[in-house]
């Protein structure tokens, strides 16, 4: 069978580089693929999924290799490697864009800019559009336009018996419904998705605070106050993490706001913290691109790390979550590794797509080391603090997924229901892969 791309079989030389390049997190799972295949185009997509079938493998993708855990690198499997399918053209005058599956949100956004058009894509540079659309999508003005998945309006796809569709409302209602949500639990292959546009919103800014530990229920009691207040296109962020082996709290809000006087305005209300006289630091406003709201992120997602995530979605009252977070700034692994707090807000009632799943409150937890020996701890420290906060929990995003250390609900029970359906029909060979956990 002819390739354009290379193929890698387990045993075989480059083979070990490829399985550890497969995934942006140093921390590389024991799970190994018999064989890799690096797609060249789209061709090779379906030779591959046509290879899998005849080796008897099961088959599993990756386009930006941002999963945290690694979901596609399991056993007894055909690896199908996107990443080098990184093309998209941009049609201003219909404002849509088609894009291939490896194509990194940032390398879009650059070209958008100059067009003054937009799109939701995720908070760090590199996370690859092919596995971010899918699990939903929470990206910068992700309160505008909710999750990402929500401005797919087609995609290309290669189903498990190789035939090569373009799915729709329209056309495959059921693939398409499924296609939005379900994550790293979807049975085709996606080689090129079709997204609808927006105009640029004209000021981007941001503002910061930072406090020492003892402000840290004042801090997050506030945040959770002047929610309803924030205006949709804020994000309203709070990070714990230590700074010079100290926990502090840090408050951000970075705006995509229609005017500077609105922009000004919203990030007025960073001053409006009861603490804001204890603040260690404090930038009420500052102008800047997407590319800085980047940066600044990346700061805490460096590259060339191990890292363990796990996450929550909760509408518990803060009174109820406080002890929690404070057990978990008391207990934090090295820097940068952080908390997350995010107030996501009421949510409208949204279209019908698998995605499902989401809460006022978005809570994270990111270990981010290099030293193997703190592997354990690290994982522990991730997954036990969620555990302990579970009973508070609504479910999780799909995006810091740890469902094969601790399966939760990431999708409502009737909609995981119609999934399981939906992938009997079209999977029924069990060709793809599932999620590594399913809520019990
Ligand atoms: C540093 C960092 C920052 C992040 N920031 C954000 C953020 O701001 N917002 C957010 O929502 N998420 C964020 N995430 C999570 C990220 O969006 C998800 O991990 C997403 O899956 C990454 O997309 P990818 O293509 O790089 O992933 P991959 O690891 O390549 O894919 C994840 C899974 O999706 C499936 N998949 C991928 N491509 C295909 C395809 N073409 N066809 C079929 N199935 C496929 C596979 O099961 C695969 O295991 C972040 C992750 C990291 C590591």
């Amino acid at each position: 069978m002819g390739f354009d791309g290379e193929i890698f079989t387990r045993g075989e030389s480059g083979y070990e580089d490829a399985r550890r390049g497969a995934l942006w997190n140093a921390l590389t799972p024991d799970r190994f693929p018999e064989v890799i295949v690096w797609a060249a185009g789209e061709a090779d997509c379906l030779a591959a999924v046509r290879l899998a079938r005849e080796k008897g493998l099961k088959l599993s993708v990756r386009s930006g290799g941002h999963s945290w855990a690694g979901n596609h690198l399991r056993d007894d499997t055909l690896l199908l490697d996107l990443s080098g399918l990184r093309g998209f053209e941009i049609d201003r005058e219909a404002m849509r864009a088609s894009v291939q599956p490896g194509c990194p949100g940032n390398v879009l956004d650059l070209e958008l800019e100059k067009l003054g058009l937009f799109f939701p894509v995720g908070h760090c540079p590199g996370v690859a559009l092919g596995g971010y659309l899918l699990q939903g999508g929470f990206g910068w003005n992700g309160r505008v336009h909710g999750p990402a998945c929500q401005s797919v309006v087609a995609i290309d796809l290669i189903t498990p018996e190789g035939e090569q569709l373009t799915v729709s409302e329209e056309s495959d209602p059921d693939l398409f419904w499924a296609a939005r949500g379900s994550g790293p639990g979807f049975f085709s292959v996606i080689t090129r998705y079709h997204l609808r546009l927006y105009s640029r919103p004209p000021v981007i800014a941001n503002g910061i605070a930072t406090y020492p530990l003892d402000a840290l229920e004042e801090v997050f009691s506030w945040a959770k106050e002047i929610g309803p207040r924030v205006p949709r296109w804020m994000e309203l962020m709070l990070f714990t993490h230590l700074d010079q082996g100290e926990p502090e709290v840090v408050v951000t809000g970075p705006v995509l706001a229609p005017s500077e006087a609105e922009a000004r305005e919203a990030l007025g209300l960073l001053e409006s913290c009861p603490a804001a006289g204890r603040a260690k630091l404090s930038m009420p406003y500052f102008p800047a691109r997407l590319e800085d709201l980047y940066a600044g992120v990346h700061a805490s997602y460096p590259d060339d790390h191990r890292y363990a995530v796990d996450n929550m979605w909760t509408h518990a009252p803060v009174s109820e979550l406080l002890p929690g977070i404070r057990q978990i700034a008391e207990t934090l692994p090295e820097a940068p590794s952080h908390m997350l707090w995010m107030n996501w807000g009421e949510s409208p009632v949204r279209e019908d797509m698998a995605y499902s799943v989401e809460d006022e409150t978005y809570i994270a937890l990111y270990a981010v080391w290099q030293d193997p020996a703190r592997d354990q701890a690290n994982i522990d420290w991730a997954t036990s603090n969620m555990v302990a906060m579970a009973e508070m929990a609504s479910g999780i995003q799909l995006a810091d997924e740890n469902l094969g250390r601790r399966p939760a609900r990431f999708v409502s029970e009737e909609k995981l229901e119609r999934l399981d359906l939906v992938r009997s029909r079209h999977d029924p060979d069990g060709l793809f892969h599932e999620w590594m956990g399913r809520p019990a």
